[in-house]
C-alpha cells in the first residue's frame, strides 16, 4: 500500500513493533536505550504471547553465565554443532550472526534491564553427542520474578502460563524444579512441599486470586521485560492489531492498525519490526503448509498466532522459508484444557512405549520431542499409521510418574481421577483389552511388549537405542538401572492415551538476513522492515538444537533488528546534518 502524505498518520513513532513477546520487548528496550522511540502493539488484551506461556528457556551458546560458571564453550564449537544439526540448510552468515549477537544481547539485558537468568548447567544440548555439542550450560532460564513489582493491574494483563508449566495447574516452578519433580529425583517430595508453602505464604494475594505471583519460566521472563519497559515508560498498546503495512518512498513507513475497533494509521520513521508470532492457530495456513494430517487442536501455542505478519510481509513481496516446519512435540489433548499439552518428559521415562496403530514401536521415545513428531509423520503410511500414535504404560509407571494432567498414582490413585478425565485415560487389565479400548492391533501390541520387555530388563533397546544418548538420560529416572529410560511394562492394569503430532508453534515465515531485515525472493532487502521470532524463518532450520532454541533467537534477532533500526536512525541524522552544514 502506498501513501503520499505523512499528515495522514494518526500517530508517529520512531520504531513500530508488532507483537509483545520476549523478542519484541528486547527490541523495544534496546531501541529506547539508544535514543529512538519505540511503540509496541499487541492485538489481544493480554501481553506476552507464547513467550509468556512458555518455559522461558533461552539457548545461547558461549554465553557469559556459562563462562562465569567455569563451563568451557566457544563460538567455534557452537558453530560446528549448529552447522551439523541444521544439516547445512541455514546459511553460515546467519549462524554466525546468531552466535555473535546472542551473548551481546544477554550482556546488554543483564547490565541494563531487570532480566536475570541462570544457566542450566546439567541440561544437555538435544544432540549432545554431535560434534560441538555440550552437556550443559547453553540453556538458560529466568530466575523467579515477583509479580508484585508489576502492580496488580499490569500483572493481570500478562498472558497466563500454559497449564503444563504449573504444579497442580496453579503453582509456578522453574524448569530445574520441574525436572526434579517429574523425574522424582531425591528430595522431590520436600521440593513439592516448598513450592506449596511458597504459594500459600502469599496469603493476602491468595484471598484475591489463584494465580501465583512468584513467577517462573516464560511468565518470569516477560515479567522482567515488562517491568523494564515500564521503568522507561515505553508504550505498549493492547487490543491493537496490525492489519497492513504502509510503504512510502520505497520504504516501509508505518502500518494500518485496528485499535479497540477503530482503524488508525501509525507512521514509523525508521520502519516496522514484525514480531507477531507464527501461524499455528490458523487452520487454513496449517492445511496449506504443514505436513498432513494436521489440526489446529494439536498446537500448544497461542490462539493469537494466526500468521498475520507473514500475510503482511508477503503482500510486500517477501520470500518465505521453512513453512512446513514447526517446533514439534507429541501432544496429548486433555478434556477441559484449551490448548494441547506437549509430552516433554513423560514419553522417555521407564515403563512406557509409543506405538503405531499396528501396536508397533517406531521411534526412540526418549529422543528430543521434535524428532518424535518428525518420525510420526515419516512412519505414517496406510500400512503403518502413526498419526495419531498411542502411548502405553503399565501400573508401575502410573504409580511412580506424573503424566499429563495426572499426578502419579501414589498421590492420585485412579479412583481420585476426575470424572472428566476417566475416558481420556484408557485402562485395561490386559494388553489386548487396552488395544481394543484404543482401537489398535492387540496382537501387535502384545508382541511388541513381549520383545520390548525382554530387552528392557537388560537395559537394552536394540531397535531404537533408547537411553543411550545424554539427552535421553537427562529425562530418565536415575534410580532405574541399568538404563534410566527402560523398564518392562510388566504390571497390569495397563494404560494408554492418544498422542498427536503437535507443536509449540510454527517456525516458518518471512526470510530474513543477518540483521533480521526481510528479504524478497531475489535476495533484495525490503527497506524498513524487520521480522523476528516465529513470523520469520528460523535460524534453527528444521531442527531444535537445545532448550530455548526458539526464544533465544527471537530475543537475539530482536536485539539485532533494533540495533539496525538505531543505525539507520543515526544515518538519517548524519545525512540531515550534512545537508544543513
Ligand atoms: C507451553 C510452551 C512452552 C514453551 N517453552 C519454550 C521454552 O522453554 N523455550 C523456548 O525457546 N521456546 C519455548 N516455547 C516456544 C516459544 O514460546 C515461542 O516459540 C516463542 O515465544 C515465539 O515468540 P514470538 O515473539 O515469535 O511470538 P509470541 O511470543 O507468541 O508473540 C507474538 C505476539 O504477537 C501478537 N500478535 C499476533 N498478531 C498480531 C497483530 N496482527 N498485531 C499485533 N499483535 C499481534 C500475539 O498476540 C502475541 O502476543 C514454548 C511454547 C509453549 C506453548
Amino acid at each position: 500500500m502506498e501513501t503520499t502524505s505523512s499528515a495522514a498518520w494518526n500517530e508517529t513513532v520512531d520504531l513500530l513493533i508488532v507483537g509483545s513477546g520476549a523478542g519484541a520487548m528486547v527490541a523495544a528496550l534496546y531501541a529506547h536505550d539508544h535514543g529512538i522511540r519505540p511503540l509496541l502493539i499487541e492485538k489481544t488484551s493480554l501481553y506476552g504471547g507464547n513467550s509468556a506461556m512458555s518455559g522461558g528457556a533461552l539457548w545461547i551458546p558461549a554465553n557469559p553465565m556459562m563462562a562465569a560458571a567455569g563451563v568451557p564453550d566457544s563460538r567455534e564449537e557452537a558453530f560446528t554443532y549448529m552447522k551439523h544439526v541444521t544439516r547445512g540448510l541455514v546459511p553460515d552468515d546467519k549462524l554466525d550472526a546468531y552466535l555473535e549477537t546472542g551473548p551481546e544481547m544477554l550482556a546488554y539485558l543483564v547490565e541494563r534491564t531487570r532480566v536475570r537468568l541462570q544457566c542450566m548447567l546439567t541440561y544437555p544440548d538435544y544432540y549432545v553427542e554431535a560434534p560441538g555439542g555440550k552437556p550443559g550450560g547453553r540453556s538458560l532460564e529466568p530466575e523467579h520474578f515477583d509479580a508484585a513489582l508489576l502492580g496488580e493491574e499490569e500483572f493481570l494483563r500478562m498472558r497466563e502460563p500454559a497449564y503444563q508449566e504449573l504444579v497442580f495447574g496453579r503453582m509456578s516452578m522453574t524448569a530445574t524444579e520441574a525436572h526434579h519433580l517429574l523425574a522424582r529425583h531425591p528430595g522431590w517430595g520436600k521440593l513439592t512441599g516448598h513450592i506449596m508453602a511458597r504459594y500459600w505464604r502469599d496469603f493476602g494475594w491468595r484471598m484475591k486470586s489463584k494465580r501465583d505471583r512468584c513467577l517462573s519460566l516464560g511468565n518470569a521472563l516477560i515479567g522482567m521485560l515488562r517491568r523494564s519497559l515500564l521503568d522507561r515508560n515505553i508504550p505498549l498498546w493492547l487490543r491493537t492489531s496490525a492489519q497492513e503495512l504502509v510503504v512510502e518512498g520505497g520504504r516501509v513507513a508505518g502500518a494500518v492498525v485496528e485499535r479497540d475497533g477503530r482503524t488508525m494509521r501509525i507512521g514509523s520513521r525508521y520502519g516496522v519490526l514484525l514480531a507477531a508470532g507464527g501461524f499455528e492457530s490458523n487452520p487454513t495456513m496449517r492445511e496449506r503448509y504443514l505436513p498432513s494430517p494436521t489440526d489446529v487442536a494439536w498446537t500448544s501455542g497461542s490462539t493469537a498466532s494466526t500468521g498475520d505478519a507473514i500475510r503482511m510481509g508477503t503482500a510486500l513481496g517477501a520470500a518465505l522459508d521453512l513453512m512446513n516446519e514447526a517446533w514439534w512435540g507429541p501432544v496429548t489433548l486433555v478434556p477441559g484444557e484449551e490448548r494441547a499439552r506437549v509430552l516433554v518428559i513423560e514419553k522417555g521415562l521407564p515403563g512406557c512405549i509409543l506405538v503405531d496403530k499396528n501396536g508397533r514401536r517406531f521411534v526412540n521415545e526418549a529422543s528430543p520431542y521434535s524428532d518424535i513428531v518428525q518420525h510420526m509423520y515419516e512412519h505414517d503410511t496406510p500400512e503403518t499409521p502413526s498419526v495419531p500414535a498411542y502411548m502405553i504404560f503399565d501400573t508401575e509407571y502410573r504409580r511412580k510418574y506424573p503424566f499429563g494432567p495426572l499426578l502419579q498414582a501414589a498421590q492420585q490413585p485412579d479412583w481420585m481421577i476426575p470424572k472428566a478425565l476417566r475416558s481420556y485415560l484408557k485402562k485395561s487389565s490386559t494388553l489386548r483389552g487396552l488395544a481394543a479400548e484404543l482401537g489398535i492391533d492387540g496382537k501387535g501390541l502384545e508382541q511388541t511388549v513381549e520383545s520390548f520387555n525382554a530387552n528392557a530388563r537388560a537395559g537394552k533397546d536394540p531397535d531404537f537405542h533408547r537411553g543411550e544418548g545424554g539427552f535421553d538420560r537427562y529425562y530418565g529416572d536415575d534410580k532405574v538401572r541399568p538404563n534410566p529410560c527402560l523398564a518392562p511394562l510388566a504390571s497390569a492394569p495397563y494404560y494408554g492415551i492418544v498422542a498427536y503430532p503437535g507443536e509449540f508453534g510454527t517456525k516458518g515465515g518471512l526470510k530474513t538476513d543477518v540483521r533480521a531485515r526481510v528479504l524478497r525472493e531475489d535476495g533484495s532487502v525490503i527497506e524498513g522492515l524487520w521480522a523476528i521470532g516465529n513470523c520469520s524463518a528460523s535460524v534453527m532450520g528444521p531442527t531444535y538444537p537445545g532448550a530455548g532454541a526458539t526464544i533465544g533467537p527471537a530475543m537475539t534477532f530482536g536485539f539485532a533488528a533494533a540495533r539496525d533500526a538505531v543505525a539507520s536512525a543515526h544515518a538519517v541524522e548524519r545525512a540531515a546534518r550534512s545537508a544543513t552544514a
